[in-house]
C-alpha cells in the first residue's frame, strides 16, 4: 500500500458495499502473518472476538443502517490494557495467563463505536522502559529499521501502526510511552491531559501519571479516536466531568494568530543536529502558516527527569505490591507462604521492574520520604507552575518528542540512566498533566523518523490537535 488506510476509507468503503469488515479483519490478520515475524508487535491475537465484531458491522451496512463512526476500522491495543476473555499480560511474565474478566473503559467506547479489536500489542513490562526491550516476550523491532528500536514503552504499538499492522492503536504514557515510540516509528502518537481519558482497565504503573491514548497515521485519526475514548466515567473517579469537544470539527479551524511557545530548555545540550534540525524547521512552517513564534521560558526542566523517577518508582512500588501469586497469574511452587510470595515475586518480575520497585520502596520509606519522595512533590509543583505561567502567554508549546531517532537494539540496556534520558522532554507533560502530540517531522540522513511535540493547556486537545494537523498539512503519511 502506498498509502495507509484511514477510518474514514474504512467507513465509507463498508457503507458502500465495497468491502466488508470481515474481509478487511481477514486482510490485516494476513498481513500481521507475514510481518509480524520479523516486528514482533503483537503478543495475543484475538481472531474470533475480532470477526465476530466485523460480522456485527457488515450485518448492520447490509441492512442499510447508519455506521458508527469508526465501524470496522482494525484497531490493536497494548497488553497493559485489559480485554475481557483475552489474555492480558503487561509484558510480564508475572501475568502470562492472566485473562481479565472485564474490558477497559476505552476498549468498551473503542467497540461500542464500531472498532474490530486484533489483539494485544508488546510492550515494556508494565509499561517500565523506552524501548520495549523490556519485555518479558521479545523484544519489537521498528518497522523503518529493523536493527533499531520502536521506542517504547508502547513499541508495538508504534510500530503496529508503522507496519500497517492496524490502523489505529491505543498505548499508555507515564512519562513518555506513547509520543517517545511515535516519533521513533514516524506515526502520530497523543497523549491526552491527566483525567480526559478514563484509566479503568489500564494496568497500573505510577496512577498520578498514567494515561491512556492513541496511535494513528494522521491526526484526523487520532482525533477520531480520542474523541471515540474520551470523557467521564464513573468506573474512574480521576476522570473529569469535562465536556469532550468535537475534536475532528476543531480541525479545520484556523491556526493564524495562534501563539506558539518556544522554551530554550528543550534545545540545550544532548540533542542531535539533525533533530534539532528538523524540529526547528517545523516551528518555521508554523510560522508561515500564520502563528506566532513566542520565546517562552520552563526553568525547572532540568529537574523533570529525577523528580519523575522518584514519583514513578514510588507509585510503582505500591501499585505493584498485588502481584503476590495469590490474586493474579503466576504462582510459585512453595509449601510456606512467605517464600511462595518471594519465589513468585522474584521469578515473575523482569530486572527493570524489580529497580523501580526497590527505588520507590526506599524513597517512600521512613527517614529518606521527606528526602526524596516530599521534595519530588514540591518540585513537581514547580514544573506544573513552569507550564501554567508560560500558557498564560501561548497557546501551546513546540519542542522535539525526543533527542535523538531511534537507536539500535542492545545499545542502551546495559545503562539505566542513559535509557532514562531519553524521555527527557516527555516526562514534563505527565508531571503537569497537560495534553501533548508528537506528528512526525520529518527524516534524518538515514531516513530515520523525526516527532515534533505539542504540548498544551490543560484539556485543550483541541488546540494541540489543530496546530499538529495543521502543521501535518491534512495528508496521511504515504
Ligand atoms: N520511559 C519511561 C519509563 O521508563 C516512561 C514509560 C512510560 O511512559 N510508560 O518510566
Amino acid at each position: 500500500m502506498a498509502t495507509a488506510l484511514t477510518i474514514d476509507d474504512i467507513r465509507s468503503s463498508i457503507a458502500e458495499r465495497r468491502t466488508t469488515a470481515g474481509a478487511l479483519a481477514e486482510d490485516f490478520y494476513s498481513r500481521i502473518r507475514k510481518k509480524d515475524p520479523e516486528i514482533g508487535a503483537f503478543l495475543t491475537l484475538c481472531e474470533e472476538r475480532a470477526l465476530a465484531q466485523a460480522a456485527r458491522i457488515d450485518a448492520m451496512a447490509a441492512d442499510g443502517k447508519p455506521l458508527p463512526p469508526l465501524a470496522g476500522v482494525p484497531i490493536a491495543i497494548k497488553d497493559v490494557i485489559v480485554t475481557s476473555g483475552v489474555r492480558t499480560t503487561a509484558g510480564s511474565k508475572i501475568l502470562d495467563n492472566f485473562i481479565p474478566p472485564y474490558d477497559c473503559t476505552a476498549v468498551a467506547r473503542l467497540e461500542t463505536a464500531g472498532a474490530v479489536i486484533l489483539g494485544k500489542l508488546n510492550c515494556d513490562e508494565f509499561a517500565m522502559g523506552s524501548s520495549t526491550e523490556n519485555s518479558a516476550y521479545h523484544p519489537v523491532r521498528n518497522p523503518r529499521d529493523k536493527s533499531r528500536v520502536p521506542g517504547g514503552s508502547s513499541g508495538g504499538s508504534a510500530a503496529a501502526v508503522a507496519a500497517e499492522m492496524a490502523v489505529a492503536t491505543l498505548g499508555s504514557d507515564t512519562g513518555g510511552s506513547i509520543r517517545q515510540p511515535a516519533s521513533f516509528c514516524g506515526v502520530v502518537g497523543l497523549k491526552p491531559t491527566y483525567g480526559r481519558v478514563s484509566r479503568y482497565g489500564l494496568i497500573a504503573f505510577a496512577s498520578s501519571l498514567d494515561h491512556v491514548g492513541p496511535f494513528a497515521n494522521s491526526v484526523k485519526d487520532a482525533a477520531l479516536v480520542l474523541r471515540t475514548i474520551a470523557g467521564r466515567d464513573p468506573m474512574d473517579a480521576t476522570s473529569a466531568d469535562v465536556p469532550v469537544p468535537d475534536y475532528v470539527a476543531e480541525l479545520e479551524k484556523p491556526v493564524k494568530g495562534l501563539k506558539v511557545g518556544v522554551a530554550k530548555e528543550y534545545f540545550g545540550s544532548g540533542l542531535d543536529d539533525e533533530v534539532r534540525a528538523a524540529v526547528e524547521a517545523a516551528i518555521q512552517k508554523l510560522a508561515e502558516l500564520g502563528c506566532e513564534i513566542v520565546p517562552v521560558s520552563l526553568p525547572h526542566t532540568e529537574y523533570a527527569i529525577p523528580t519523575y523517577y522518584i514519583v514513578a518508582t514510588a507509585e510503582a512500588s505500591a501499585n505493584l505490591a498485588r502481584y503476590d501469586g495469590v490474586r493474579y497469574g503466576f504462582r510459585a511452587k512453595s509449601s510456606a507462604l512467605s517464600q511462595m510470595y518471594r519465589q513468585t515475586r522474584d521469578g515473575g518480575f523482569g530486572m527493570e521492574v524489580k529497580r523501580r520497585i526497590m527505588l520507590g520502596t526506599y524513597a517512600l520509606s521512613a527517614g529518606y520520604y521527606d528526602a526524596y519522595y516530599l521534595k519530588a512533590q514540591k518540585v513537581r509543583t514547580l514544573l506544573t507552575r513552569d507550564f501554567e505561567e508560560a500558557f498564560t502567554r501561548v497557546d501551546v508549546i513546540a519542542a522535539p518528542t525526543a533527542p535523538t531517532v531511534a537507536f539500535k537494539l542492545g545499545e542502551k540496556v546495559n545503562d539505566p540512566l542513559a535509557m532514562y534520558l531519553a524521555d527527557i522532554y516527555t516526562v514534563t507533560a505527565n508531571l503537569a498533566g497537560i495534553p501533548g502530540i508528537s506528528v512526525p517531522c520529518g527524516e534524518n540522513h538515514e531516513k530515520l523518523p523525526i516527532g515534533l511535540q505539542i504540548f498544551g493547556r490543560h484539556f485543550d486537545e483541541a488546540t494541540v490537535l489543530r496546530v499538529a494537523h495543521a502543521y501535518e498539512g491534512g495528508a496521511v503519511r504515504s
